[in-house]
């Protein structure tokens, strides 16, 4: 994210905003914020691109993805240093989190949506089965807007935009103000494939915008983002009966068991919590590790963590802090922390050597219940450390948040984690290795609690783009209905009678669910 500033416009003109790089502090570009009739003209041109384009095969619409594919392969380095500009983080978490997940996305929707969201042909049970077909269609819904963030602000809008094209629907992109370059290359990626016009149109604005686009009329809002604009966004679909999803903050926990692979563990913890420089909704922030290994544990990790580079340029480990006020937050958690007895292990500053917005990786221990650092989203470099009696009390504490969305467990006994992980209250677990199921397309990936509403990717993400169509049809044809007329009062005996069979008998209970074979 970079650090933006307002730029002063004459009365009526578009609003302005400077960018600036939080690693170097020097100048990125300028954006000019688009107005709420722009976008209503977005979504007017979306709402002519869209029943063509819904009226593809989906392997005419993957064909799309695929040049998509080829753009963004060949253009990789270009897009990272765009990425880099706004949000300094590795090239390697780029090329990751990026390059390589907007690839994957590209491709398996791009092929796998025709199977995905094929009809569904649906045996029916009892009476009703004897006379009539039903199937399920996925049909889109429209125009969707997509709300995203400026943490992962090119993978979290590529991603649901492509989930929603697939599907069938146009889309209006939404991306962070302060992200926007990063944002629009979604939009240029779109264009180099030759996407019908009017089909994706990326709009440069703020919360101005994004109220303009919650307000305007589309058919969902696919949100990612904070736990506060969540809410409102919420609200404002609920008073449009329109369908959301939300995904949002996580405080998500770690659990070391006594029979962890220490090394492994450590080594896990700490890319949870410094990957993306710990501004990664999936990230760790709270470890937990079982007291008989706690200091073993503690010094691989202090080890670990004291080693990471960080800077700007060349090769390093860990990057810059997106946007100062997140930089502020980080520095009043651990200065909180400190205050309420916390021990620093390791970093605990800003680092000294970088003019950037830069806050050394962390490693707290000591840390309470009354903390900041352990009840809010921190969002940055730091982790927390907490030592507790067992396997119990570690689930106990890691449940006890008002978040949500991912956790992982560490165990030599896989069978073991599997047990802990399905005890836990978050959207996803992974077990033996950091949070990255939002990786996996096959994985509906969504939060708990404050954490966010409903789910996205795979499947179930797809799914929740379209709406599911029950249909039903004569499977002999025939004369009658469901319904006839004149009722009577003598047939409503007969019909009582027959209930008494199918449901107080043993035979007819069997017979109600009995299913034709074809
Ligand atoms: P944010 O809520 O401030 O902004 C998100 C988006 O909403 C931006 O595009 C912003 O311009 C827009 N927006 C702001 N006000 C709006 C309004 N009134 N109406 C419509 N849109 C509005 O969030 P952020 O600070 O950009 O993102 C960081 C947060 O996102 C963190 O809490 C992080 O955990 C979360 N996040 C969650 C996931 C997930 O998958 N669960 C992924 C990434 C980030």
């Amino acid at each position: 994210m970079a650090i933006v500033t307002k730029v002063e416009t004459p009365e009526g003109a578009r609003r302005r905003l400077k960018l600036a790089s939080p690693a170097t502090l020097e100048p990125i570009g300028e954006i000019e914020l688009q107005t709420p009739e722009d976008v209503r003209e977005a979504l007017a041109a979306a709402r002519r691109a869209q029943p063509a384009w819904a009226a593809l095969s989906f392997e005419e619409r993957g064909h799309y993805m695929m040049r998509a594919l080829r753009v963004l392969l060949d253009k990789q380095d270009e897009y990272i240093d765009v990425i880099l500009g706004e949000t300094p983080k590795t090239r390697n978490e780029s090329l990751m989190m990026d390059i390589y997940a907007g690839c994957d996305s590209l491709h398996y929707y791009g092929k796998k949506t025709g199977k995905l969201l094929r009809p569904e042909k649906k045996r029916l049970h009892g009476m009703v089965a004897i006379g009539k077909r039903l199937q399920v269609v996925y049909k889109p819904l429209g125009v969707v807007g997509v709300i995203s963030p400026w943490n992962g602000p090119f993978i979290l809008s590529l991603n649901p935009t492509v989930q929603a094209l697939m599907a069938g629907n146009a889309v209006l992109l939404k991306p962070s103000s302060s992200t926007a370059f990063s944002g629009k290359l979604v939009g240029d990626l779109f264009e180099e494939a030759g996407l019908p016009e009017g089909l994706l149109s990326v709009l440069v604005g703020d919360g101005q915008t994004g109220q303009a686009l919650l307000e305007a009329g589309v058919d969902k809002i696919s949100f990612t983002g904070s736990e506060e604009t969540g809410r409102h966004v919420a609200v404002t679909c609920a008073e449009r009966f329109i369908p959301c999803t939300l995904e949002l903050g996580g405080k998500n926990p770690v659990i070391v068991c006594g029979d962890a692979d220490l090394d492994r563990a450590a080594a896990g913890a700490i890319a949870g919590n410094f990957f993306n420089a710990g501004q990664y909704c999936g990230g760790t922030e709270r470890v937990y590790v079982v007291e008989s290994v706690a200091d073993q544990f503690i010094e691989r990790v202090v080890e670990r963590a004291a080693a990471l580079r960080q800077g700007a340029e060349g090769e390093f480990d860990v990057g810059a802090l997106f946007w100062p006020q997140q930089l502020e937050i980080v520095e009043e958690h651990v200065e909180d922390a400190v205050a309420k007895g916390a021990r620093v292990l390791v970093g605990g500053r800003r680092n000294p050597n970088l003019k950037g917005l830069y806050f050394e990786p962390t490693v707290l221990t000591e840390v309470t219940d009354e903390m900041r650092v352990l009840r809010e989203e921190t969002f940055g470099p730091v982790m927390s450390i907490l030592r507790v009696r067992d396997e119990e009390e570690a689930i106990r504490l890691a449940n006890d948040s008002n978040y949500g969305l991912t956790a992982s467990v560490w165990t030599r006994d896989t069978h073991k984690g599997f047990q802990i992980a399905k005890r836990i209250d978050t959207g996803s677990v992974d077990v033996n290795d950091f949070p990255q199921t939002y990786g996996a397309a096959e994985a509906p990936f969504g939060g708990r609690k404050a954490s966010g509403v409903g789910q996205v990717n795979g499947a179930v993400g797809l799914r929740g783009y379209c709406h599911a169509q029950p249909i039903q049809t004569d499977r002999f044809g025939g004369k009658q209905t469901a319904g006839r007329y004149p009722l009577s009062l003598k047939q409503d005996a007969g019909f009582q009678k027959f209930m008494r069979f199918l449901w107080g008998t043993a035979l007819g209970r069997k017979l109600s669910l009995m299913r034709l074979p074809w």
